[in-house]
């Protein structure tokens, strides 16, 4: 017996070695790094205990129709499922170059240039996202992830547990979740929410990423104003702007975002135009 925990499914056994190597804890899941014996290649297992979904199994089935439909180099795809007793396992490329959050925490803020890149990808992620009709709801530093631990990595938007596939796309899902801080107004205050929730959460990581600190500190969302640090150029201040704004339709949408001129100064273009 390897360790504690839920008994692990045969046929997964016979595929995948599975490495002792703790990749990340979140809210309903441990990810492990795991090998494909046949050809050595590694990937990440994600492990869900039944027992800590309770009731939420519907979050589960979610996550699993959402993740199987995602194919997008800036979104982790889920390869295979596996399931026993007491948990669910999901196979999903491994992003090798960890959390944004934790890269974050390491470098304290970003030059305009590289946070450019990063609020881009993540944009080019969530329009994506937004056209299957899939609300994130969840977008945060801890859910960003780079693909490899190179300087210019791409990054993946990761942990599908909180969103939903809508099935119009004016749906409004009226459940409080999130994560306070990144989370916008109207779902902390439960008068529904859509595609638009997720803009506001790039606009809080994209001011996160320049100044180092969340523009919203702890619990609820004031939008007194965003005082963006003084270095920050006024395209980036604009940018920002215009995504943390209410009513959430006056927010831009993810395709509309990406045409902000910001990215068009930063970001060489080759990148914008690809
Ligand atoms: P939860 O739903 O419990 O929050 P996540 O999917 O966010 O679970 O995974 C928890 C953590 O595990 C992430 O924050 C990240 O650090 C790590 N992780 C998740 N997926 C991968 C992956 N594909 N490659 C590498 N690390 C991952
Ligand atoms: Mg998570």
């Amino acid at each position: 017996e390897r360790e504690r925990g839920p008994r692990m499914h045969p046929e997964m056994l016979e595929l995948y070695e599975i490495t002792d190597h703790v990749l990340g804890v979140g809210t309903f899941a441990t990810v492990k790094e795991i090998k494909l014996k046949e050809t050595g290649k590694s990937y990440a297992l994600k492990i869900i205990l039944k027992k800590t979904l309770q009731g939420k199994g519907g979050m589960l089935d979610t996550e699993i129709s959402v993740l199987s439909k995602v194919r997008h180099p800036n979104c982790v795809s889920l390869l295979e499922l596996f399931e026993t007793e007491d948990a669910v396992y999901l196979v999903t490329d491994l992003a090798e170059g960890g959390e944004l959050f934790e890269q974050l925490l390491q470098k304290g803020s970003y030059t305009e240039g590289d946070a450019a890149r990063l609020v881009y990808e993540m944009l080019l992620g969530v329009e994506y996202l937004h056209e299957l009709d899939i609300v994130h709801r969840d977008l945060k530093p801890e859910n960003l992830l780079f693909h490899d631990k190179s300087e210019n990595a791409r990054l993946m938007i990761t942990d599908f547990g909180l969103s939903k596939v809508l099935t119009s796309g004016n749906d409004v899902l009226m459940t409080a979740c999130g994560t306070p801080g990144y989370v916008a107004p109207e779902v902390l205050e439960q008068i529904g929410h859509g595609k638009p929730v997720d803009i506001w959460s790039v606009g809080v990581i994209a001011y996160t990423l320049l100044c180092g600190y969340t523009p919203f500190w702890g619990e609820v969302s004031s939008l007194e104003n965003t005082n963006t640090r003084k270095s920050t150029g006024k395209l980036a201040k604009s940018f920002i702007d215009s995504l943390l704004v209410r009513p959430a339709d006056r927010r831009p949408s993810a395709t509309h975002a990406l045409t902000h001129p910001w990215f068009r100064a930063m970001l060489e273009q080759d990148m914008v135009t690809p």
